[in-house]
């Protein structure tokens, strides 16, 4: 690697919400930059203006603030190589362009759309269906390199609309080296002669790009795989100007999880994972579901995705942001299309969840419902629940009876486990419990023990009839816990009231 500071830069266009992949690329940005003590910088590629979507800006900000991979460049942060968005430095390029036409490495081209359409009719007519405006054609187009001198600064005099072309060179091989993918060699005669700057006064994305990175110092470009087929162009690009050339990784795709094809913004929703790190409603009331929004935690939403196409070559896979920082190479990540898996997405939420502590998790929840219990027991709801949530809002609904007294009580186990004498060894161990001084689970569980060893009981006869009539459901955290948390007079109160309910539900089956 070459010993210039590195600086990166995360190059979104405002055409939309950020998708996954996006914020992927943001990340191994991010974290390459880290760990080169490098400095990582957004840039908002909008010289598109037909694809320009309000607040698109505003989401891909938010979202890489939520998954706490903020640049230290950008609109809005500040730095020395402002602005950050490219209509606000609209002035900058057009000189470019022009000194790429003094050096004949480029030219003006006069076509209107509608000469363009005629020879791609024509060329279709002769078996070619796909035209080029490249090295060959452009010599019987209108532009710059065919019409007389005069024609040409009387057209420009004018105001006649105008495109600037690249002057490709003919049957050149363009070589450059992929940190990724290696060696890459695209013979020039394969490439058309791109427009560089546009009639509306813009420049397009080629042109723009190239000039930014080069006056923002960017060291490495890390971007998706779609655009390794613009990279030959941009190589020549680099070379017309005389500009060393940054270094290039082009990530791998992301694949939908039966690996058939590129993962879209319509998958998600489709096939029941979101694809967006938060919600977005479109200008039509569309809503595309975000991981923010369905109960992710931003580490693990992170942790997913560092693992979408990288690996640290060793068993670990739960890393904080800054164990990924120090983990991390361009060398290990692949080149093969990474297959996004929505049930390995729901582990790493799993494991992050269970590695908070009973205070955030309790933070979390209230922030969804406004919750009765004070701090103290909330805490022990989550230490008693988050073993089996993978998400904190699956607390409030499998732990429900925590709360509230169960309203609900599952008749297809109960009809299936009640005995005939069920009924009256709950009444036996509710004047046990009815009898014990300190409610400790400790002194409950042993109280229980003797209990069934008084009445040579087993296990089984007892404690799932406990449970069933204590939270109505069959399955829950340990029950001695659940009997200390909810204290005697509930617990006595519940084996009351469950017990008329069981009664009802065997008599009505
Ligand atoms: N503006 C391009 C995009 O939307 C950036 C490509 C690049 O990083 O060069 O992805």
């Amino acid at each position: 690697m070459s010993s210039a500071p590195v600086r990166v830069r995360f190059a979104p266009s405002p055409t939309g919400p950020l998708h996954m992949g996006g914020v992927r690329t943001a990340l191994y940005n991010y974290l390459f930059a880290k760990k080169h003590k490098g400095t990582f910088l957004i840039r908002i590629e909008d010289t598109d203006q037909t694809r320009f979507v309000p607040g698109a800006q505003q989401y891909i900000m938010d979202a890489l603030q939520w998954c706490g991979i903020m640049p230290t460049e950008g609109p809005g942060i500040g730095g020395e190589f402002g602005p950050y968005v490219q209509s606000e430095r609209k002035e900058m390029y057009k000189p470019f362009a022009e000194l790429l036409i003094n050096e004949d490495k480029a030219y003006y081209a006069f076509d209107t759309a509608k000469d363009l359409d005629r020879m791609r009719e024509q060329a279709k007519t002769m078996g070619m269906p796909n035209w080029q405006y490249n090295s060959v054609t452009r010599n019987s187009m209108r532009n710059s390199l065919t019409l007389p001198q005069s024609e040409v600064s009387q057209l420009l005099q004018s105001g006649a609309p105008y495109v600037i072309r690249m002057k490709m060179p003919r049957n050149h091989d363009v070589r450059f080296h992929d940190i990724i993918r290696g060696w890459v060699v695209v013979n020039t005669n394969n490439l058309d002669d791109k427009v560089l700057f546009k009639s509306d006064g813009m420049p397009t994305y080629h042109l723009a790009n190239i000039v930014d990175d080069h006056t923002m110092q960017i060291s490495h470009v890390i971007r998706g795989e779609e655009w390794l087929p613009s990279a030959p162009l941009h190589i020549m690009l680099y070379e017309a100007f005389g500009w060393p050339c940054p270094e290039f990784a082009h990530l791998p795709l992301l694949l939908r999880p039966d690996g058939n094809g590129k993962l879209s913004k319509r998958d998600g929703d489709r096939l029941g994972f979101p694809v967006f790190p938060t919600n977005w409603t479109t200008a039509e009331g569309e809503l595309y579901s975000g991981y923010r929004e369905n109960g992710y935690l931003p580490g693990a939403f992170i942790n997913m995705l560092a693992f979408l196409g990288w690996n640290p070559g060793t068993e670990q896979e739960i890393f904080s942001i800054e164990e990924l920082v120090e983990a991390f190479s361009l060398e290990r990540v692949s080149k093969a299309g990474a297959k996004f898996d929505p049930n390995k997405t729901k582990w790493f939420q799993q494991s992050y969840l269970r590695a908070q502590s009973n205070k955030e998790i309790a933070n979390q929840l209230r922030q969804i419902e406004n919750i009765a219990l004070s701090d103290q027991e909330l805490h022990t709801v989550c230490n008693l629940m988050k073993e089996r949530a993978t998400f904190a809002k699956d607390i409030l609904v499998e732990g429900a009876y925590l709360f509230d007294r169960p309203s609900m009580y599952d008749s297809e186990t109960i009809l299936k486990k009640w005995k005939t004498e069920t009924s009256s060894h709950m009444m036996e161990w509710k004047s046990v419990l009815d009898s014990l001084s300190d409610f400790s689970a400790q002194t409950i569980e042993h109280a229980f023990k003797s209990f069934l060893e008084s009445k040579g009981l087993a296990i089984g006869a007892v404690l799932l009839p406990y449970r069933l009539v204590l939270t109505g459901v069959g399955a829950g955290p340990g029950m001695f816990d659940i009997s200390a948390f909810l204290g005697k007079q509930e617990v006595l109160e519940r084996i009351e009231a469950g017990l008329k309910k069981v009664e009802q539900i065997i008599n009505e089956a």
